[in-house]
Order: structure tokens, then sequence, then C-alpha cells
């Protein structure tokens, strides 16, 4: 069992299995790209599916895999089956653009992924460009469906951009009539990898402002255990609405997730800036006992929440990396 300081069982892993991408959306890396991770410096899929054991022996019970795009890394699949092999994990889900993922869909429902994340951050082909710098809302338009049709549980994750996506809220709201999808409304964050302009626009009050006044019925549900969306209901719908307070850090206080970047850094919040390399350590030749140690004192030093993670980050700089060299 991993427990924190606070006492929090963590039970969560997000693996981001590469910081490359075919889009280049404005809120998370620059139009030319990032400084990728070198080939040497990515972890392999061995080293991944040794770290990845561990964790679960030592507690996790979900792992998801993030990117970067996942499935620009070749071979995904069969990591996948791979990691869902792994006798006591109970759930293995993953975070997708969508733009080239429809015809995995079927192999994923084969290997057990229930539930996928896709992003979408609007239904108009212009906006879309203007957003991602590619066009190809068509693409993840079809793996939209094609989940639909394989019963893949789907949560659509939308950042909330001021002049750039503010009128796509109601339409994208309206998805959740007819399709059974969770939309969640996320706030932005400063992660974009360089050129963040500072002050959040849209955080969660003013996005529920905005969607109780078209929608006046929308109720509040239940939240399920370690949520990050505070969740909503409007009544006639088949799905739901989630806003994720994720730049106002609400949610910090009941977490149970750690993350790996592609590299092998191990952060144990967002807003953290990682201090152990793990994949570096597994290369010296450690035991799994070893890494076992490492991981439980990495996991003591968690921070209570993402404003004292940000305060003790090294450079004291604030955050601005890509969420693509983290996994969102
Ligand atoms: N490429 C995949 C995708 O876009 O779904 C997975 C990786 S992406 C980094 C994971 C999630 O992080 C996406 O839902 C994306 O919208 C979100 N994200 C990226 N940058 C963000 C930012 N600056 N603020 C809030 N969310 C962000
Ligand atoms: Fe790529 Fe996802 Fe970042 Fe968009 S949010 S640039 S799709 S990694």
């Amino acid at each position: 069992m991993l427990v924190d300081n606070y006492g929090r069982k963590l039970d969560y892993l997000r693996l981001a299995v590469t910081d490359r991408c075919n889009l280049r959306c404005t809120y998370c890396m620059p139009v030319g790209g990032l400084d990728w991770i070198r080939k040497s410096e990515l972890m392999t899929d061995e080293e991944m599916l040794r770290i990845c054991s561990l964790f679960v022996e030592m507690g996790i019970r979900r792992i998801r895999i993030t990117g970067g795009e996942p499935f620009v890394r070749k071979d995904l699949i069969k990591f996948l089956e791979k990691i869902s092999s792994l006798a006591a994990l109970h759930e293995l889900t993953l975070t997708t653009n969508g733009v080239v993922t429809a015809p995995f869909v079927p192999e994923l429902k084969r290997i057990g992924v229930r539930s996928v994340n896709l992003s979408l951050d609007t239904l108009d082909k212009e906006r879309f460009i203007r957003i991602a710098h590619r066009d190809e809302l068509d693409n993840v338009l079809r793996t939209l469906d094609a989940l639909l049709k394989y019963n893949v549980e789907i949560k659509i994750n939308a950042v909330v951009m001021e002049n750039l996506n503010i009128e796509d809220i109601v339409p994208l709201v309206r998805l959740s009539k007819s399709l059974p999808v969770s939309i969640r409304f996320i706030e932005e964050m400063p992660f974009n990898g360089g050129s963040y302009q500072a002050g959040l626009h849209w955080n969660y009050k003013r996005i529920l402002a905005h969607i109780r006044e078209h929608f006046p019925d929308i109720q509040k549900i239940p939240d399920a255990p370690n949520s990050t969306s505070y969740n909503y209901h409007i009544p006639g719908h088949l799905g739901n609405v989630g806003i994720i307070a994720a730049w106002s850090r609400l949610f910090c206080g009941t977490c149970n997730r750690i993350r790996i970047t592609p590299s092998g850094i191990i952060r144990t919040c967002l807003y953290d800036n990682g201090k152990v390399n793990i994949k570096d350590i597994l290369r010296e030749g450690a035991s799994d006992e070893g890494l076992k140690e490492w991981i439980r004192h990495i996991v003591s030093t968690k921070a209570k929440d993402g404003w004292e993670a940000e305060k003790n980050r090294d450079n004291h700089e604030p955050v601005h990396e890509s969420m693509a060299t983290i996994g969102g």
C-alpha cells in the first residue's frame, strides 16, 4: 500500500508514454513543438512494464496511459496488452486526442480498456485549427463515433479558453443530451511549454455560471471518490457535465495520483517539478526492492496540495513546462 504523509492512499498511476504529439494545442505546446525528449532518454516498453508492475505490487490499482499523444508511440497496443495482464490491476484507461485512435478502438475494447478520455475543445472546424494548429476535427469525431459504437465509456475533456472556445461551451454541453458521455470543462493551466500569459479568465465558478445561464435546471450530482471534477446533470440528458478546477486546485485533499513522465521522472503532483528519475535508477542496475525503496521515499515527499508543491519547486519559477512532458 502506498500511503503519503497525509494519510492519502495512492492507487492511481498516470503514465506518459511519449511527449510527442500530432497536434499543437495552444494551451499545451508551442506551434513549433517542444525540445523533444531524446529517444535514448525515453523509457522502453520493458522499462515501463517493470516499473508499472512494481507499482501494482505496491498497491496501484488504476493506470492511465497518457502523453503527449499515446498513439504516436510505436506499438502502443502491444504495450497496453502487456500492462493489462498485470493481475492486480483493476483498471486500464487512456487519454487521447483522437486523431489516429479510431482504427484502434476495437483493439482497446478487446484489451479491456473500459473508459477513454477524449480531448475535444470545439465542434467547429475553423476553431479546431486555431486551437490545435492542425485540420483534424473529422478524425477526432471519427474516434468519438467508434468509442460510442464499441460502448467504451467516454469522458470528453475541453479546456476553456478566453477568445478561443467560449462559444463552444453550450454546443459541447448539448452533446450530453443525446450521447452517454461526460463533458468535462477544464480550467486552463499554465502548462504550455513557455508562452503563458498569466491570469485565469475562466475559473470553475464562471464556467458553471455560463452553463447555468443556458441550462437553468442543471443539478449537482454526487462526485465519485477521488474525482477531480464537480459533476452535474441536466434533466432529460443522457450524459453528464463536469468541471475540473485544475488551476484553482480544489481537489488536492483527496488526491490519489502519482505520475511518471516519458523519461521516467516520478511526479507526486502536477505542480511539483519531479525529483527522481526512476528509469535512470533502474538502468544503473537497481533491484526490484531497491526501486520500491525509492518509490516509497518519493511518495513520502508528496506535497499537501498543488500550492505547496508549486512553492517547493527547485527553481521557484512559476510552472510553465508543457503538459505533454508531464502527462496531463
Ligand atoms: N494528447 C492527449 C490528449 O490531448 O488527450 C493526452 C495528453 S494531454 C497533455 C492530456 C490532457 O491534458 C488533455 O485533455 C488536455 O486537454 C489537457 N491539457 C493540456 N494542457 C493543458 C493546460 N494548459 N491546461 C489544462 N489542461 C491541459
Ligand atoms: Fe498534444 Fe494532447 Fe498536448 Fe494537445 S493536449 S498538444 S493533443 S499532448
